[in-house]
């Protein structure tokens, strides 16, 4: 049998470094800390070796179609398939950002939501069986969601929505957004928000895909970390990254055959309903 691999998103430093120092501990196969610049990841590498942890390093911009793709040949390549993706990078405008909001609602969905897609899409036929996804969502998605007007939360929440029909709705409200009307169609004014919708609502999506996969028990799950003590918050969370780490870590490990959680939300370890 190939060897057991794993992936995370964005983690040549916060939660994700974290995460993967938590997989280097935890699980029996190959860890990959990916990240966007080559030398900040050479640099976490050097930083976990130091604490006696041998992950591996692979470049991957989830915004770079061509970096996406050749993460996922290298996996083809070397190991055959995946066990373990966690897409956690994502970014945050600050708030005192005077980037226009047009800006903000382009620049973070497309990383935050369309890049989380991107690697999806393309990684996903890798998946082995017993495969476990966790994409890194937040409890602002809940906020956010709560924010829209009725017609808009309908149609996020619509348990028939399809991937396309999803990216859909995010193209809709960077458009208004750029229109300077999305509040009037019922969006809130909350771009990192939008794009949590996204990704809560994605992984509810990828659920009912991969419910019906014939690979047999491969799980998706979405989750928040907690507020964290990182680069995104301004070191202002409350949490040291490894305990934002603890609950993508729960649900990157869960023993073959689990039954739940399985497309859910959650939050400490707990299954929450992030749309109400
Ligand atoms: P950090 O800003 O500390 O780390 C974000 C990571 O994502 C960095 O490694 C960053 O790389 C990477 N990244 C950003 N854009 C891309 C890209 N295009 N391609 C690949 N990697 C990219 O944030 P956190 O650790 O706090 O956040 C991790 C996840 O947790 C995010 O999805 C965030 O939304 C979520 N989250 C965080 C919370 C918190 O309190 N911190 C609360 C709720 C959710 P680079 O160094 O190159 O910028």
């Amino acid at each position: 049998m190939s060897k057991k691999v794993a992936v995370v998103t964005g983690s040549n430093k916060g939660i994700g470094y974290a995460i993967v120092r938590g997989l280097c501990k935890q699980f029996d196969g190959d860890v990959y800390l990916t990240a966007r610049k080559e030398e900040l990841g050479q640099e976490a590498i050097k930083s976990l070796n130091s604490e006696g942890l041998s992950p591996k390093f692979h470049q991957l911009d989830i915004t770079d179609q061509a970096s996406i793709d050749r993460l996922r040949d290298f996996l083809k390549s070397n190991y055959g398939g995946l066990d373990i993706l966690v897409n956690n990078a994502g970014m945050a405008y600050k708030q005192a950002s005077t980037a226009p909001f047009a800006e903000q609602a382009e620049v973070t969905n497309n990383t935050n939501y369309f890049g989380t897609l991107a690697v999806c899409e393309a990684i996903f036929p890798l998946l082995r069986p017993h495969a476990r996804v966790v994409n890194v969502s937040s409890m602002v998605s809940t906020f956010a969601i709560k924010k829209c007007s009725n017609e808009v939360k309908e149609k996020f929440l619509n348990t028939k929505l399809t991937t396309k029909e999803l990216s859909g709705l995010m193209n809709d409200f960077i458009q208004a957004a750029k229109n300077g009307n999305h509040t009037s169609k019922g969006y809130p004014d909350s771009a990192y928000g939008m794009s949590k919708v996204g990704v809560s609502v994605l992984s509810e999506i990828q659920h009912r895909q991969l419910s019906a996969d014939p690979r047999e028990d491969v799980i998706v799950n979405a989750c928040c970390p907690g507020y964290v003590d990182t680069d995104m918050t301004s070191h202002k969370g409350h949490k040291t990254i490894d305990q934002g780490a603890d609950t993508p870590l729960y649900l990157a490990l869960l023993p073959p055959g689990s039954k739940s959680p399985a497309g859910n939300f959650l939050s400490e370890r707990k299954i929450k309903n992030w749309s109400q």
